[in-house]
């Protein structure tokens, strides 16, 4: 029996609910990965916007290695230094007074939504139970979180789906004004679509957000599992636009590819999450922590935080050359890097075409539904990796325009 798995092994032994690429990466270095046999990709994908400082960076590595060798895993009936510090931190960073830790963006935003139920529950009763969000977001695959989103091919056929739940236009406050009210307990949101398109808010729409949750004693959420954690070039992308929330959900980078996700609010809305009403055997982990509070304090720095605005530029005028070239895209969109771009009329739908032709080239890419093709690499992203990868990326276009 071989004892090197394949890709067909895949089909034999796990759950088909994903359709992995046929290559099996086996090791990565900062921007660079390598499969089994040997051969070497840029990654422009991160993880989905997770690995936040490439692969194997020596800061995380360190952490790894370090909290490895002292302590792993307690349970939340004793506390512990690393989840401490990592919540320190992001209170000291961030709006935020207090800290609820867990393992993944959907578990984050399950407590987001159960707190937000209790804060109506305890303060203005039962009836106030409303949750509005937008068609296409994304907030996990949770049945409660799947519900909230705005893809109804993700919570179809799971029914019955948790009730109360109203989904309104993103960037367009009229659609809101029309559904929300004294009932509306929480308004949930992405300050930039991510699954969605990478569709950045206008400042007008969160302006507008947060008053119309003033006025009705609503809750703001903002939902930062993608764009958080530097992805922007700020520590959280709420800071972009001046905006705060009540409620702010963190995953994906936050951990730099350990499991660990945050919610994070107020003093005043954290106590509806009172002893017993809320909790996860992983949440605030002590290894997870340790590695999640050295990814943040080596990102919430000027030089990286600068250094994410400068690559955002980067892939853009790259994007533009290859574009003026080929002329693929419709638009090229994003904060920071966390960047998308739309298919033009002439290649509609096909941004995951160009997904196997990269690999090909050598290039990890991602799409965000089947007209953008999306970039969440690396907030230290070399630029030499950028130029690569670029070269990489046009000679895949070239190749989708070739076989049009
Ligand atoms: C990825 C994502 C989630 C879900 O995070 P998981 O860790 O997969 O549970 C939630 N919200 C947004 C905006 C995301 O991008």
């Amino acid at each position: 029996m071989s004892t090197t798995p394949t890709r067909q092994d895949f089909d034999h032994y796990m759950t088909p609910n994903y359709a992995p690429q046929q290559i099996i990466p086996v090791r990565g270095e900062g921007s660079r990965l390598w499969d089994q046999q040997g051969r070497e990709y840029i990654d422009f994908a991160g993880g989905i916007a997770v690995n936040s400082l490439g692969h194997c960076h020596p800061v995380l590595v360190n952490a790894l290695k370090e909290q490895g060798e002292k302590l792993w895993h307690l349970s939340n009936i004793y506390t512990n230094e690393p989840a401490l510090k990592l919540a320190r931190t992001l209170v000291e960073r961030t709006f935020a007074d207090k800290v609820y830790l867990c393992s993944s963006g959907g578990e984050a935003n399950e407590a987001a939504l159960k707190l937000a139920r209790r804060y109506a529950v305890d303060h203005y009763g039962e009836q106030k139970d409303k949750i509005i969000s937008f068609s296409q977001s994304f907030h996990g695959r949770t049945l409660f979180t799947v519900s909230v989103g705005g893809q109804p091919k993700y919570s179809q056929g799971f029914g019955p789906v948790p009730g109360g739940i109203l989904h309104a236009t993103f960037n367009d406050l009229e659609s809101v004004r029309q559904l929300v009210g004294d009932d509306t307990c929480a308004i949930m949101v992405e300050p930039m679509q991510g699954e969605g398109g990478i569709i950045p808010a206008t400042p007008e729409f969160l302006t507008g957000l947060r008053e119309l949750c003033d006025k009705h004693n609503a809750l703001l959420v903002f939902d930062e599992v993608q764009t958080g954690a530097g992805r922007t070039g700020e520590l959280y992308a709420y800071k972009n636009y001046g905006i705060t929330p009540d409620i702010l959900t963190s995953a994906k980078s936050l951990g730099g590819g350990f499991p660990v996700g945050a919610m994070l609010t107020s003093d005043k809305v954290a106590k509806s999450l009172a002893f017993g009403t809320h909790g996860s055997t992983y949440g605030g982990n002590a290894l997870g922590s340790a590695i999640a509070l050295a990814a943040i304090e080596f990102i919430d720095t000027p030089e990286v935080l600068e250094g994410v605005k400068t690559r955002h530029d980067l892939f853009r005028e790259h994007l533009e050359t290859i574009n003026r070239k080929h002329g693929v895209f419709k638009e090229i969109r994003g904060m920071g890097l966390l960047i998308g771009a739309q298919m033009s009329d002439a290649f509609e739908g096909r941004a995951k075409d160009i997904l196997p032709l990269a690999i090909e080239e050598g290039l990890m890419a991602l799409i965000a539904g089947p007209n953008v093709l999306r970039m969440a690499p690396s907030l230290v992203i070399p630029e030499a990796d950028i130029a690569e990868g670029m070269a990489r990326l046009e000679r895949a276009i070239e190749r989708l325009v070739a076989n049009a």
